[in-house]
Order: C-alpha cells, then sequence, then structure tokens
C-alpha cells in the first residue's frame, strides 16, 4: 500500500505540473512513473510483408476547443459528456510508427519529447522494451514539422537523437518553418506559445539539418511507404500509405486530432493553419479510407490509433478496430 501512495503523489504532481506547464516544454520536468508501473507502450501487427508496431511517445492535452475550433460550446460539451470525458481537457496519443521490411526500420514520425508538456518523450523506452536502440532505426519519415512529430530528433547532447536514420521532411514544411520565419499569427495559441513553438521546430530540426531529406508528397520515399499531399494543417503536410502486396494502412498524420471530435463529428482543429486546405484533404483523406475499406492509423488517436472510416447520411464515422494479440 505505501508504494500505490508514493505512486498516487507522484501521479498528483504529474498531474498539477501538466495543469500548470505553460506547454513550452522548455521548464516542464519529466513526469515521474516508473516504467515498470506502466501499460505496454507497443502493439504489434503486420500489414502484408511488413512488420508493423505502434510505439508510444507518451500524450499531450489541452482545452478541447484546440482540437474542435468550430464545435457550438454547447455541442462540443454534450459531445464530450456523452463520451465520458473531462470538460476541460483532452488528451491526444503520440502514435509513432515502426516499420520493420527488407532488413530495414523505418519509423513514421519522431513523436515529441517534452515539447509540448511532459508526458510526451517515451518512445526511447517504448523502443528499448521491445529492444530497438536509437542506432537501429535506418529512416525516419516526418509528415509535418509540428514539434510534437519531430521533437525527439535532437538528443539530450543537442546531437540527433538517432544517429544512423536518414529523416525524411516535406519540403514546403522545411522551407515555411526552417528557412523561414513562420507566420502563425492565425493559430488560436497566446504569443509565447506560438514563440515556444516555433523555437521547438527550429530546436528539434537543427541535428539533422545537414543530412535531411526532403520530399514532395506524392511518390514512394521507401519500399512501401508512399507520401500523399494532404495540405492544409501544415503547408507540406503529408498523409502516408504503407502498402505491402495486397494490405495497406493509410496514416492520417493531423488531418484529424481525435475520432470524436474530427470524425463523429465535423469539428476543425483549430491549429489547421490554411482551414479550407485542411478541410478539402480530411474529405479527400476519408472519402479513401472509406472507399477502399483502408485501415488507418491516426498519430493522436486513442492507442493504438487503429480503425476504419464509414461514410454516413451526414458525415464519416470511426469504427475503432478490437485489440489482437497475434502480432
Ligand atoms: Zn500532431
Amino acid at each position: 500500500m505505501a508504494a500505490m501512495g508514493i505512486g498516487r503523489r507522484a501521479l498528483l504532481r504529474a498531474g498539477v505540473a501538466a495543469a500548470l506547464a505553460p506547454h513550452s516544454g522548455l521548464s516542464v520536468a519529466r513526469a515521474q512513473q516508473p516504467e515498470a508501473s506502466r501499460n505496454a507502450g507497443h502493439y504489434r501487427f503486420r500489414i502484408g510483408d511488413i512488420r508493423a508496431t505502434v510505439v508510444s511517445d507518451g500524450t499531450l492535452s489541452g482545452n478541447p476547443r484546440i482540437y474542435a475550433s468550430s464545435a457550438p460550446p454547447d455541442d462540443l460539451g454534450k459531445a464530450l459528456g456523452d463520451a465520458f470525458l473531462p470538460l476541460d481537457r483532452f488528451t491526444l496519443n503520440l502514435n509513432t510508427l515502426l516499420l520493420e521490411t527488407g532488413g530495414r526500420r523505418i519509423l513514421i514520425e519522431a513523436g515529441a519529447a517534452q515539447t509540448m508538456g511532459p508526458n510526451g518523450g517515451r518512445l526511447f523506452a517504448n523502443l528499448s522494451a521491445i529492444g530497438v536502440r536509437p542506432e537501429d532505426i535506418d529512416a525516419i519519415v516526418i509528415t509535418h514539422t509540428h514539434p510534437d512529430h519531430v521533437g525527439n530528433l535532437r538528443g539530450a547532447d543537442g546531437g540527433a537523437a538517432f544517429p544512423r536514420a536518414a529523416v525524411h521532411v516535406p519540403e514546403d514544411d522545411w522551407t515555411f518553418f526552417i528557412r523561414n520565419e513562420p507566420d502563425l499569427s492565425r493559430l488560436p495559441m497566446p504569443e509565447d506559445f506560438r514563440r515556444a513553438f516555433i523555437a521547438n521546430i527550429k530546436q528539434s530540426l537543427a541535428p539533422v539539418a545537414k543530412s535531411v531529406v526532403l520530399y514532395t508528397p506524392g511518390s514512394e520515399v521507401l519500399p512501401g511507404v508512399t507520401t500523399i499531399a494532404a495540405g492544409g494543417h501544415t503547408p507540406g503536410m503529408s498523409a502516408i500509405l504503407v502498402h505491402s502486396g495486397r494490405e495497406q494502412l493509410l496514416i492520417t498524420s493531423d488531418a484529424a486530432y481525435s475520432p470524436l471530435l474530427n470524425i463523429d463529428h465535423p469539428w476543425r482543429p483549430g491549429p489547421d493553419l490554411d482551414p479550407e486546405a485542411a478541410t478539402r484533404t480530411r474529405k479527400r483523406l476519408f472519402d479513401r479510407a472509406a472507399t477502399d475499406r483502408i485501415p488507418v492509423l491516426g498519430f493522436h488517436f486513442p492507442f493504438p490509433g487503429i480503425g476504419n472510416i464509414r461514410i454516413t447520411d451526414g458525415g464519416y464515422r470511426w469504427v475503432a478496430a478490437g485489440w489482437r494479440f497475434e502480432g
């Protein structure tokens, strides 16, 4: 019981830290919870001949309005209440995907580290739990350069955290965020958050600046990994189709943050830089997934984030995949 008490106090401290954190990640202590007390942070499945593993980097959270900015307040409150969720805080997962194929290990997304609060940065422990070291990763495909997708690229010493990995980044995001000073004034964030957000992007990508592989979505960047233009959330965002034989998986990146808020309800994520383009992208990806019955992985969906999208009379419906024990 004593151990439980300590665990509870640690959890409470972490909760208070999360509530007080400016979400810049610059001054936030890491959430302290022994790895052994956590549930599994990985989920294995197959896509044809490809061995796939969702590897969690943890979570981030914020006011639900950020993720459903076009929702009428009463409707949002009802949707959250009906889903037995708190009204003041919404949690997003950080589902990176490890692909093992042709003797290579490819990571889709690098995860957040602590750039978006104290509960990210679990990727390395969760990779270690399945016997994968950072130097075992051959390539990383980034869908867009928001901090929660690139944060782990920078190691504690300021160097590249994945020393052997070729890091693939959409060129339009590199141009917008790295070559220039991005104008994010239309996003619903306070000025200090916006400054930290931009600084986190630049700092996270700095260690790979010399070796980065820039891509324009619309081609097979690695065997079985095809990028699909999905701009709107950021200028260069790419969705990813993983394919092997007849099997496919569509990674929708941040076209949707949440099945509840952005699929079952048609609400727009506030951080979409170009809302009209993002809405067109969302519809195109959802229609393709539904029509071709392609399983979907959402980076921010409840772990492990896999399911299907169905077209309904008025919109779409998320159907979460059941847990499978064979990996
Ligand atoms: Zn994201």
